[in-house]
């Protein structure tokens, strides 16, 4: 067995190696641990509040010029370890190191964003609200701020919450994902690098009992949650029973619509990188493909020779397969058991990525990618978020009823159309119900300039993640109304003493 890579606390500035038992943390591609994750405690949470709470003051009164200037060479930092980074990030959760570099650059555009915060925290001022008597708006930060994280984009999603929380004047305990903590304590020691002060920035690894310390701690002043539906509710009632601004993102399921004028070139490969695309572990998986009337006749062969074809194999090397593992072993038979599930409820397997071998890595944690052919809607797999390289197929008559099934989905991440009409693309972008939506592209996750916007059971809260809404999520606004009057104006004891 490999050295276990170090997984240490970061607290105040230092980083702390704990002598408490740990999670194993894998290398999905070979099935081997690679480090332990501690566990921490609510003594943890504590001091890495309290060191937060302390470092807030002087955090705040730096100008957001000085600010923004060291999120600057922060990401010059992970410019300049770009590779370290993405090799970090796919060995311990097995996507390709393509994908990787889409999670790191998604996560560095965050940073790009919130080096414009001089301009992002402008207030907005009238003069003469009545006469000689002005107001203005201003925004201030809120002051220690949580997030916690999943384990499917280790460099992105941390990197959603803090650049903007701190940028904002704000300072922040982050709690990755115990099953992928490496690559966030790698980003967090170039943000150290770049000069950022002691406790702005704090990690604390663990589960449940660090997520509940932070979320009742009464020095916490806003939480942001991205992770499964039941979690993310559980986060959003506890937090904001506590008094906190709450921002939490759940699971998804996604429609992706094929018309019968739809290019089969361009939709079939946005289906393919929308469905099985880090391995369909992500929130905006395409994971149910809805073919309309005569679609079914020219996009479905196509779709299916393309699926068979996907190669899967370890992405630790040079030599890169198209999909990598699942994350852990027990994900692996879960998204076993509910293929198995489908095909007993009555789904058709044109594509079955079950009994997939991958003799170079035998212990690695492979499903192949997979598509279950006329699913109905009650059936487990057309309900349950798979999160694995699982299409569902669906058939409908037209545009009509394929949005009337999209709707019925109690998640709202995101939904695309594939189509030559220009009208059909309107009726599907005003009527669905969701908040992110595709039109001949896979299922798109905004860009940093945008907010990443769940509707439904897949966003808990008001104020979505990154663009405006993250900068109003981590700020408070201070209204002024002034008024000044001339020296010694109706100064009675001045008048008294003429
Ligand atoms: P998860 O909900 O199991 O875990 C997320 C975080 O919550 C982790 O840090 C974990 O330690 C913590 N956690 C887990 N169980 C907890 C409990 N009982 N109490 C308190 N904290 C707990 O999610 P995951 O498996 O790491 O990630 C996959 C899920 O995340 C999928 O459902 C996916 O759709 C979702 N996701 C959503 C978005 C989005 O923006 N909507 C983005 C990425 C992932």
């Amino acid at each position: 067995m490999a050295q276990l890579e170090p997984c240490p606390f970061f607290i105040g500035g230092e980083w702390l190696q704990p002598k408490v038992a740990g999670t194993p943390v894998f290398n999905p591609s070979i099935g081997e641990v690679i480090a332990e994750c501690p566990v921490g405690t609510v003594t943890d949470v504590n001091a890495a509040v309290e060191a937060a709470h302390a470092a807030f003051p002087s955090w705040m009164e730096t100008p957001p010029v000085e600010r923004a200037r060291i999120l600057g060479k922060f990401k010059m930092l992970l410019e300049d370890n770009f590779e370290d980074l993405v090799r970090s990030n796919t060995r311990e959760h097995g996507k390709t190191l393509a994908e990787s570099r889409g999670d790191v650059k998604r996560g560095m555009e965050v940073v790009e964003f919130a080096l414009g915060v001089p301009s992002l925290l402008m207030g907005e001022v009238l003069e003469n609200v009545a006469r000689g008597i002005d107001c203005e708006a201003i925004r201030q930060p809120l002051g220690v701020c949580a997030g916690i994280t999943p384990f499917n984009f280790p460099a992105m999603v941390p990197l959603w919450m803090y650049p903007i929380a701190i940028a904002c004047g704000n300072t922040f305990v982050l709690k990755p994902s115990e099953k992928v903590p490496l690559t966030a304590i790698k980003i967090a020691w170039l943000f150290e690098k770049a000069g950022l002060p002691k406790g702005v920035l704090n990690i604390v690894h663990g589960g449940r009992e660090v997520v509940d310390a932070l979320l009742t701690h009464p020095k916490v002043k806003a939480i942001s949650f991205v992770g499964s539906t039941p979690i993310a509710k559980y986060i959003y009632e506890v937090g904001t029973k506590h008094g906190k601004r709450v921002q939490s993102n759940g699971g998804a399921k996604n429609y992706v619509i094929i018309m019968p004028d739809a290019d089969v070139e361009n939709s079939t490969r946005g289906v393919i990188e929308a469905a099985f695309g880090c391995a369909g572990e992500r929130c905006m998986a395409g994971s149910t493909a809805v073919v309309v009337g005569c679609a079914e006749k020219f996009f479905l062969p196509t779709l299916v020779e393309a699926t068979r074809k996907i190669k899967v194999g370890p992405t630790d090397r040079e030599t890169q397969p198209d999909m990598g593992a699942v994350i852990t072993r027990q994900h692996r038979d879960h998204v076993l058991e509910l293929i198995e599930t489908g095909v007993k409820e009555g789904a058709k397997i044109p594509a079955d990525g079950r009994g997939v071998k991958v003799s170079e890595a035998p212990n690695g944690f492979y499903v192949g990618a997979t598509i279950l052919d006329h699913v109905q809607n009650g059936m487990t797999v057309a309900k349950e978020e798979i999160f694995g390289p699982v299409l569902n197929v669906m058939h409908m008559d037209d545009l009509d009823k394929a949005i009337e099934l999209a709707n019925k989905s109690f998640y709202g991440n995101g939904a695309s159309i594939f189509t030559r009409s220009g009208k059909a693309a309107r009726e599907f972008k005003h009527r669905v119900n969701c908040g992110m939506v595709g039109i001949n592209i896979g299922v798109p996750a905004s860009m940093a300039w945008f907010s990443f916007n769940g509707w439904n059971e897949s966003f808990f809260g008001d104020l979505h993640m990154q663009g405006r809404e993250g900068v109003q999520f981590f700020t408070q606004q201070k209204v002024t109304t002034s008024r000044w009057f001339s020296y010694g104006e109706g100064d009675i004891w001045h008048t008294e003493k003429k």
